[in-house]
């Protein structure tokens, strides 16, 4: 049985998709998507790492899985308390660009780092300003039920007016809640109300602006979610994720929204991953102080080795980055991949699977199934990596199983035509050769016969071949 963290529960539960349709049940998915206005850094792709392994158990234990994420083109302000400059101009200004140009580029700068880090793709993507006609209806539906009120600078939610508002905090964001100092837009009645529609300020042109019933705007950001999710999921959906960062405000609010307009809870399951940091900062895109997949890459390592360090830390602990991390992830890396080169069959014959196994893919399956613990399942296949009482044949058959999960490309790993073995003792034979060690160097070159490969030597060097 799969089981899995749910942050509003604080606990580890089984997982019991909401839909039992005939066959295979159909899981909701919902994943907070990027805000467009630079490249997402190491960090959020952390989160979107998480979530694709999230999906890839899912589908494992034999459910189908619909996968919604937003791209957030609009309303994404630089500070959480409803004020600062909207990210996405601000990011237009900076390049001295129209803000549907940067989100057009980061777009599709993202979807290619996803692509990079074999990261499967979204069932569906949304951008905000997509469905802006959805959100003002969400908010109108929002002030029927009398849970808004308008002050000078936009539409803001009454949390006072929910009862249980805050329910997916822990003790951290109470005691966050309790002693924040927040600086209030004039107006607001409660620190932890939210603006659903915000106002373009008198005497300004935003580039982005919509009319509304209230006044020319653009939505706050965590209303969008809860439209993209429901009108692709339904409500309830099965499980929403994100980054730790969300669970205090943009997913509380979410929330509340879906609480306050529907009466019903938004999703059933709430996951969170945590955060990637360098040294003993977080890493925030709007810092500047941050790596990307192209940084990485510039140095010489691979995206799929930055998987590697990811699946080495359980989703639910903080990372630390290093280069030196990264450098042993990418050797680990090449290892496995020479191994299974080293194994590949050369036939595609089906094998029969042993108890040993067997035992193997279930100690697998319950790793997986234990809330993701990756570090485990990494520890499980190098177990069997290095088991010599298994057949090369059924534990490269295993390996390409268990990536079903990693990801890391085994299946497409190739079959080196010389084994490690075979090039090692040919580089001792020249050894003894060079050494003019005649006897040692011909039982190598016997030993070498034995394992079926040949030796010929010429002017240009010593040719390997099989015989
Ligand atoms: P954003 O583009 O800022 O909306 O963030 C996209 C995703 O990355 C969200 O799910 C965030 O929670 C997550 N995130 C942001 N910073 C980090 C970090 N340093 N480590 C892991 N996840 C992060
Ligand atoms: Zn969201």
């Amino acid at each position: 049985m799969l089981k899995l963290y749910n942050t509003l529960t604080r606990k580890k539960e089984d997982f019991k998709p909401l839909q039992q349709t005939k066959g295979r049940s159909l899981v909701g998915l919902y994943a907070c998507g990027p805000t467009v206005y630079f490249f997402a850094h190491i960090g959020n792709l952390r989160t979107y790492l998480f979530e694709d392994i999230l999906k890839r158990v899912l589908i494992y234990n034999k459910h189908r899985v619909k996968h919604v994420m937003n791209i957030t083109d609009v309303g994404h302000l630089t500070s959480d308390d409803d004020i600062g400059e909207d990210k996405m101009e601000k990011g237009a200004k900076r390049e001295k660009k129209t803000v549907w140009e940067i989100a057009r580029f980061y777009t599709r700068a993202f979807k290619n780092d996803l692509k990079l880090l074999n990261i499967r793709k979204p069932s569906v993507f949304v951008k905000a300003t997509d469905t802006i006609k959805e959100q003002i209806k969400l908010i109108e539906k929002l002030e029927k039920k009398g849970f808004t009120y308008k002050v000078l600078d936009g539409v803001y939610f009454d949390s006072s007016k929910l009862q249980n508002y805050g329910e997916l905090w822990g003790e951290k964001e109470k005691q966050l809640k309790a002693g924040a100092r927040v600086k209030m837009v004039a107006g607001k009645k409660n620190p932890t109300d939210f603006a659903l529609w915000k106002f373009t300020p008198p005497g300004e042109k935003r580039q982005m602006e919509w009319e509304s019933p209230w006044a020319k705007g653009f939505p706050g950001w965590h209303t969008e979610c809860v439209v993209m999710g429901i009108s692709n999921l339904g409500i309830p959906f099965d499980i929403h994720c994100g980054g730790i960062d969300h669970i205090p405000i943009h997913h509380t609010n979410e929330i509340a929204q879906a609480k306050a307009a529907y009466g019903k809870p938004l999703a059933k399951y709430w996951m969170h991953g945590d955060f990637l940091v360098l040294k003993e900062d977080k890493m925030a895109k709007s810092l500047g102080d941050v790596i990307l997949l192209s940084t990485i890459i510039e140095k010489g390592f691979s995206p799929l080795a930055y998987r590697y360090l990811i699946l080495n830390a359980h989703y639910r602990s903080l990372l630390t980055f290093s280069w030196e991390a990264i450098t042993n992830a990418q050797n680990s890396i090449n290892n496995l991949y020479e191994k299974v080169s080293e194994i590949k069959p050369i036939s595609k014959k089906r094998v029969k699977s042993t108890k040993i196994g067997r035992e193997y893919k279930d100690k697998f399956i319950q790793a997986i199934n234990d809330d993701l613990d990756m570090p485990q399942a990494l520890a499980i296949m190098w177990h069997l990596v290095k088991d010599e009482t298994i057949s090369n044949q059924e534990k490269y058959h295993l390996l390409i199983k268990f990536d079903k999960i990693f990801g890391l490309g085994l299946n497409k790993v190739k079959k080196t035509r010389i084994p490690r073995k075979i090039r090692e003792l040919v580089v001792q034979r020249e050894k003894y050769r060079l050494e003019k060690n005649w006897v040692k160097s011909d039982e190598m070159r016997k030993e070498i016969e034995i394992l079926g490969y040949g030796i010929e030597d010429s002017v240009q060097g010593t040719k390997i071949v099989k015989i």
